[in-house]
């Protein structure tokens, strides 16, 4: 690949610190973009330790300002953007069901904090639609606007296995998963006569701090949803976020030049498996 400017959202976190690292030592300059300044910084220092090129930047993916001030840093200290990758996202709890299904002795419940979907709070579901779907629109309008014209450009999305089926007890984040992924076939015909391609990666199930009490108990053994989704996984095992480097580094590369519009399920056979 040639040298690229490479901005990535959410790049403080476990998977798209990743990347970025990946990208890195590629040679790409890279800035590291995260609402939480702490980890963006340590992402940044760890990659400049390394001999490789990075700024980090404190950015909001809701608020068009933040991310334009961002901008104007990656332009003046890096150059234009060629690659965007929109990794921050997330789940919210208030948008998130007790159990999987609903049973008429739920209604009866009076447990503190036992939701079923007639409790699931609009807030929750919107702050988890706005992270993850607006979250990729605002940063698309903002830094795509480099790519318009230029060569080797491209957008890489955070989807989700949500996306392809919903998850039980995730409404909000599998519908906004599905979004992402829409939108990114949308932005790829969109794009697709001003040089820029849009591809979506699309994580199974990697242990990560958002998912983390989900599926370990304290005593760091499988809970039940988490032996559930082992035993749905052919491979049998959780993700590494390794794992997504090779397929990120290919869909940004001049190699996938006639690639736009896919979302690329890195989910050790989960979506290929019916159970049986
Ligand atoms: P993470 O929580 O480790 O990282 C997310 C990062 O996004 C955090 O550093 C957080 O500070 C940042 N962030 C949150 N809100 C932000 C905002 N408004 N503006 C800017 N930054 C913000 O999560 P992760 O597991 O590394 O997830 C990365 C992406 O992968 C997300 O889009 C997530 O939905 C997706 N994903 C994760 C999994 C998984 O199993 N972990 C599976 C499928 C998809």
């Amino acid at each position: 690949m040639d040298k690229k400017v490479i901005v990535l959202t959410g790049a403080g976190g476990v998977l798209i610190s990743a990347l970025a690292k990946a990208f890195a030592k590629e040679g790409h300059k890279i800035a590291v973009l995260d609402l939480k300044k702490e980890a963006a910084d340590k992402v940044a220092d760890e990659i400049n330790g390394q001999g490789g090129t990075a700024i980090s930047l404190v950015a909001n993916v809701l608020e068009k300002e933040s991310l334009e001030l961002a901008k104007k840093e990656v332009n003046s200290q890096l150059g234009p953007c060629d690659i965007l990758v929109n990794g921050a996202g997330g789940n919210h709890p208030s948008g998130t069901t007790s159990n999987p299904y609903l049973e008429e002795k739920d209604l009866l419940k009076t447990t503190e904090g036992f939701k079923t979907f007639f409790d699931l709070d609009v807030n929750g579901i919107q702050f988890t639609f706005n992270l993850n779907f607006i979250g990729t629109l605002l940063p698309t309008q903002v830094f795509a606007k480099d790519m318009v014209g230029r060569k080797d450009c491209s957008i890489l999305n955070i989807s989700s296995m949500n996306a392809f089926t919903p998850l039980t007890k995730i409404p909000a984040y599998s519908g906004a998963k599905a979004a992402v992924s829409n939108f990114t076939q949308w932005l790829a015909v969109h794009f697709s006569k001003v040089g820029i391609r849009v591809n979506a990666l699309a994580p199974g199930f990697f242990l990560t701090d958002q998912n983390r009490a989900l599926l370990l108990g304290a005593d760091g053994a499988l809970t039940p949803r988490g032996n559930t989704i082992i035993g749905q996984t052919p491979m049998g095992r959780f993700g590494e976020p390794e794992d997504l480097i090779s397929t990120a580094l290919w869909l940004s590369d001049k190699g996938a030049s006639f690639v736009t519009g896919v979302v690329v399920p890195i989910d050790g056979g989960f979506s290929a498996f019916s159970g049986v």
